[in-house]
């Protein structure tokens, strides 16, 4: 074999070498970043099953804000609010256990007939709430949530708002991690966590729970009343508000601080169901009583 040949021969080896090393580099450089957006999804469905399951005996109840008789109010596609909010409370509820089924989930209603007695048909409106209290209060559970929507005259409102008492650290708390959760997604605007301070809401006053009652958007806005109809955003916004809760208890998975509703400055003690009357209050109506007699 003369020189050239052997040459030639050592330079297709040397060539050869350098495509593998290529091919080598150019396969990693594509597996790898496949392989990490694979284990950063696995990471994040992870997250959204397991991160929030702690051992607790905390409950919940989500109230669907009408129902029955009282339709609410009504989107610009006539869906009526007490529809979507018992879709909307079914949902949460189910992505809660879904999220932590050590949670004890229940509803005032789970389907359009309400189960408490109307007493006074002359005002249905009073009835239908003191039903709710009523059932709320002797069910005591750790957590209500109240779910409503919004109208307005002016179509462009839109945004969810919130109101909890003054007093209720945790429902204030719960309603950052909502905001949190459906900045991310992202949907609407937070137009507020209200306080019940010179705004008396029985639902959430005469609760002894804490309690938050949640307008999730505005029905007379059109863009807003679609998306609150449209199957993806509901399973989203639904999704959100439950990881709220549960991010909240897995923090505090002990039973939470119920209120002293004879306390609350919202409420004339004597308009309270016997069970909420503080003790002060029902011997001070005996001492009447008695002197009537
Ligand atoms: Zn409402």
């Amino acid at each position: 074999m003369n020189q050239k040949k052997r040459k030639k021969r050592k330079l297709r080896t040397w060539v050869k070498v350098v495509i593998g090393i290529l091919i080598v580099l150019l396969l990693w450089l594509i597996v790898y970043p496949l392989y990490q957006s694979q284990k950063k999804s696995t990471s994040q469905n992870n997250e959204s099953t397991e991160n929030y399951v702690v051992d607790t005996d905390v409950s919940i109840i989500i109230d669907p804000g009408h129902g029955g008789m009282d339709g609410g109010a009504l989107s610009s596609s006539n869906k009526s609010e007490k529809d979507l909010t018992l879709e909307y409370a079914l949902q949460i509820g189910e992505d809660i256990k879904k999220l932590n089924p050590n949670i004890d989930v229940s509803y005032t209603h789970t389907t359009d007939e309400i189960p408490w007695e109307n007493v006074n048909s002359l005002d249905y409106a009073l009835d239908d709430l003191n039903g709710r209290m009523n059932l709320v209060n002797d069910q005591d559970p750790d957590y209500l949530l109240s779910i409503h929507f919004n109208s307005k005259e002016d179509k462009s409102e839109y945004g969810y708002e919130s109101y909890v008492r003054g007093d209720d650290i945790a429902s204030d708390t719960i309603y950052k991690y909502i905001v949190k959760n459906l900045d991310a997604i992202p949907w609407s605007k937070n137009n507020g966590c209200w306080s019940t301070e010179g705004y008396p809401l029985q639902m959430v006053d005469m609760v002894k729970a804490p309690s938050m009652l949640i307008e999730l958007g505005f029905l007379t806005n059109d863009k807003e009343a679609k998306e609150l109809e449209n199957n993806e955003f509901k399973e989203k916004i639904c999704m959100a508000i439950a990881k709220a809760y549960c991010q909240y208890i897995a923090e505090h998975p002990e039973a939470s601080q119920r209120q002293d509703v004879s306390k609350n400055p919202n409420v004339i003690p004597e308009n309270l169901p016997d069970n909420l009357k503080s003790e002060e209050t029902k011997s001070e109506e005996n001492n009447t009583d008695n002197s009537q007699s």
